[in-house]
């Protein structure tokens, strides 16, 4: 359980929160496509260390967008990626969902040493780390992933996301990176 967390981009004009409680896993991302987006929207100072991202994976329901929502972009880095969205504002990349709410999931981009949730719980895809890192936790991680999204879709909570409109399409139309995009931002 941690209690509400509240977050806004760097120029101030996009914020959102966490719910009070929400129930998660604080993950460490170090995959090339995380990378690639961190990298595409120069965040690499605040949102990398090691070629690792800070992820709270929770569900959707627990994700509360307050102010600038004019500001929200989406970007995927192929046609089949996940949802990379972020504030246009000033590219501050904000979370990760699939493609479609069919799965509760939403995996929110904290800051390099946000400590709110606390200890760091799973190292995951370290092979793409720029240090040796090792893997740990991440059956646990998506254990839990599907065991809370399981639950949500029991309790009903599933459906509520602020991602997408009634029509389970995502509120805001992606953007694809190019080829030539994509390679650029690569680690
Ligand atoms: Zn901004
Ligand atoms: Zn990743």
């Amino acid at each position: 359980m941690a209690p509400k967390c509240s977050f806004e981009c760097q120029c101030g004009t996009m914020k959102w929160h966490i719910n009070d409680g929400a129930q998660g896993r604080h993950v460490m991302c170090y995959c090339a496509d995380c990378q690639s987006e961190i990298r595409h929207l120069h965040q690499e100072d605040s949102y990398l260390k090691n070629g690792g991202t800070q992820i709270f994976q929770t569900l959707p329901s627990d994700f509360v967008f307050d102010d600038g929502l004019d500001q929200l972009a989406l970007m995927r880095l192929g046609p089949k990626g996940l949802l990379r969205w972020y504030a246009k504002c000033c590219n501050t990349p904000i979370a990760n969902t699939l493609p479609a709410p069919t799965l509760p999931f939403v995996g929110v981009v904290l800051p390099t040493g946000h400590d709110h949730f606390g200890r760091i719980s799973a190292y995951a895809n370290t092979e793409a780390a720029s240090v040796k890192v090792r893997q740990r936790g991440v059956v646990g991680a998506i254990y839990s992933l599907f065991f809370r999204a399981a639950k949500s879709a029991l309790t009903g909570t599933g459906k509520n996301t602020p991602f997408f409109d009634a029509n389970k399409a995502p509120i805001v139309e992606p953007t694809v990176l190019t080829l030539e995009q994509r390679e650029a931002a690569r680690p």
